[in-house]
């Protein structure tokens, strides 16, 4: 009985930025779990990439251009879900961007909306495209990749534009699951800690420095990988999870006990 709580058979699975890191494992782990997956990406050699590798593992997937910050772009992308299998199950708003390390007095302007663009406004269009037709069918669940950022200041890395759209993420995710509560969709989000993909390798791979601190503020005392993540997706993403929403689940190694 509880393991067919996690089976996905049937259920058409979107992840936004899935060409790549979590997005990527987050795909695989929906599709493992019996879901039809969309790879949407901005970039779409990769998300071909990552849904060829799906098929080749005996999942049902397809590529989908999609620029998150594009609202015209995002509605015509749910209708081409919509179009190539027919409903939409589970939502993974998982396309983000971190340029980290800038002050606050040197934010640009440019820099501030590039990250709220994407954490924010794109999130956004993605919950309101695939939430309408979630909210027709009554039934569906959202997954917000949202931050340990969202609750607390990272060290020693200045991203106060990153830390701020993350908060607002977690607190969009309250929003929409107590407005949507009732009608059959859940909005959930996990708060990674430090997760080994290309957007750390600014502290991991050019900063040892700067690593060694991640490291020292983590309980486990480790950076974590996109399938740790994922596992946690795909729990919130399916029936097991059927009284959760408006959770923001911590996946961060213990970084914030301290
Ligand atoms: P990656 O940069 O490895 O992957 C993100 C993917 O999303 C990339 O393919 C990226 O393309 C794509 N993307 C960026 N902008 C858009 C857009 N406008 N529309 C569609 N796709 C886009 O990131 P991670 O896998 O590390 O992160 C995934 C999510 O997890 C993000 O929301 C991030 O903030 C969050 N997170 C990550 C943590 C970490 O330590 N890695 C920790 C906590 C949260 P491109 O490369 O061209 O930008």
């Amino acid at each position: 009985m509880y393991l067919e709580k996690y089976d996905l058979k049937g259920r058409v699975a979107v992840v936004t930025g899935g060409g790549q890191g979590i997005g990527a494992a987050c795909a695989r782990a929906l599709g493992e779990a019996g879901a039809k997956v969309v790879v949407a990406d901005m970039m779409t050699d990769r998300a071909e990439a990552v849904a060829s590798d799906l098929k080749g593992k005996g999942i049902e997937a397809m590529a989908l251009a999609l620029d998150v910050t594009k609202s015209a772009e995002v509605d015509a992308g749910a209708k081409k879900v919509i179009d190539a299998y027919g409903r939409v199950d589970v939502l993974v708003n998982n396309a983000g961007v971190a340029r980290s390390d800038v002050r606050a007095e040197d934010t640009t302007d440019d820099h501030w909306r590039f990250h709220m663009d994407v954490n924010v406004d794109g999130l956004f269009w993605c919950c309101r495209a695939f939430g309408r037709l979630m909210l027709e069918a009554g039934s569906g669940s959202i997954v917000n990749i949202g931050s340990m950022s969202g609750f607390i200041v990272n060290k020693p890395q200045p991203q106060s534009f990153y830390n701020a759209s993350k908060a607002a993420v977690h607190h969009l995710t309250k929003s929409l699951a107590a407005e949507w509560g009732q009608r059959g969709v859940r909005v959930n989000a996990v708060a990674p800690t430090y997760i080994e993909t290309p957007l750390t390798s600014f502290g991991m791979n050019e900063s040892p420095d700067m690593y060694k601190v991640w490291l020292e503020m983590t309980p486990m005392g480790r950076v974590g990988q996109p399938d740790e993540i994922a596992s946690v997706v795909l729990f919130l993403a399916s029936d097991a999870a059927s009284l959760m929403t408006g959770s923001i689940v911590l996946a961060d190694g213990g970084y914030t006990c301290w």
